[in-house]
């Protein structure tokens, strides 16, 4: 495994990241989520990502249990909060009353001490920004986080929580969580460049868009059995990625793929590992072996040849 720094921090997390969306806790069973969790370990990924409202924090419980057979100091673990946990007025969002509820039932289910970086699910337009900066900076003095992030931010939002923490010397965000992938790139026009300048990182989502750059979708064809497209509710959050635009750039990439004799998937995740400010692709994996497939991604190196080719591919 390969680690790179999150960011300007002293934090170090594997370029391959490990995550529960969809998966763990609910559609995956819990033993196999386990060996998932398992073999990424085994094979170096450090750095497990997860949030409250994951199967309204069924998610949470499975990777905390399968990771507590570990030395805590052995990974990070990521969570977050933001979406609606209940039907009150307050529980979703990033007040300071939110904020720290959710912690605390994140520490619970997770059955850790402390959560290392702790992200903000969404921007919040109603609540102050300083109150959600000072309610994390409380909880990173109080040990209960150790990092924090944000997550689909926009450049603007960034740039203004940046500003507040510097003026009224507030503990600062470390990281971004975006989705970015060959078939979705709307950060590199504002936050990339935005996150490239202050420091901050990217840990990236759907790097394989929810399994479309792994090849196994094809034009005109049934999906794979057991695939996230093969279930209504999983494929409608897979929106506009299984287009056939896409998936005729997909049998594109795959002849790029076979002459560097590596996968799409592989292929698909060195592309976005080939930008420094991401430190980490966080993929999801309803079976260990495509954690193994996956993880190989790290020693698939892109000359400016083949990243102008894949450009002329995606271009379309
Ligand atoms: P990916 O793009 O990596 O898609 C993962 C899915 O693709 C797997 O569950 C599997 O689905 C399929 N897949 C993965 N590898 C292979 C392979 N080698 N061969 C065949 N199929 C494969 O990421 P996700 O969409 O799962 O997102 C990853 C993580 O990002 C989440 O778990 C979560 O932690 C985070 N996330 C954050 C969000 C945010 O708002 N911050 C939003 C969404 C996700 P299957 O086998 O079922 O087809």
């Amino acid at each position: 495994m390969k680690y790179r720094r999150l960011g300007n921090s002293g934090l170090k997390i594997s370029e391959i990241g490990l995550g529960s969306w969809l998966t763990y806790g609910g559609t995956v069973q819990d033993a196999v989520a386990e060996s998932c969790i398992d073999k990424a370990y085994e094979l170096g990924v450090n750095f497990f990502d997860t949030a409250n409202v994951y199967r309204r924090g069924e998610a949470e419980v499975v990777v905390g249990k399968a990771l507590k057979k570990y030395a805590r100091e052995s990974y990070v673990l990521a969570t977050k909060a933001f979406w609606p946990m209940g039907d009150g007025p307050n529980d979703r969002g990033l007040s300071r009353k939110h904020i720290f509820e959710q912690v605390h039932a994140s520490l619970r289910r997770l059955d850790v001490e402390y959560i290392d970086l702790w992200q903000c699910h969404r921007y919040d337009p109603e609540t102050p920004l300083e109150e959600t900066l000072r309610a994390i900076d409380d909880l990173i003095t109080q040990g209960k986080i150790l990092y924090a992030g944000v997550s689909e931010w926009s450049a603007v939002n960034i740039r203004e929580a940046l500003h507040i923490a510097e003026v009224k010397n507030l503990d600062r965000i470390i990281s971004n969580q975006p989705q970015y992938s060959m078939l979705q790139r709307y950060i590199e026009k504002d936050v990339l460049p935005l996150c490239k300048r202050e420091g901050i990182g990217q840990v990236v989502w759907s790097p394989l868009a929810q399994g479309v750059l792994t090849g196994k979708y094809k034009k005109g064809e049934p999906f794979p059995a057991g695939s996230r497209a093969t279930d209504d509710e999983t494929r409608r959050l897979m929106g506009r990625l299984l287009k056939d635009e896409n998936l005729d750039k997909v049998e594109r990439l795959s002849r790029i793929a076979q002459e560097k004799d590596c996968t799409i998937a592989q292929l698909a995740l060195a592309w976005v590992l080939r930008e420094p400010n991401v430190a980490s692709v966080i993929i999801g994996a309803s079976r260990p072996d495509q954690v193994e497939e996956n993880v190989k991604a790290i020693d698939v190196e892109l000359t400016a040849d083949d990243i102008d080719r894949i450009e002329q591919i995606l271009q379309g």
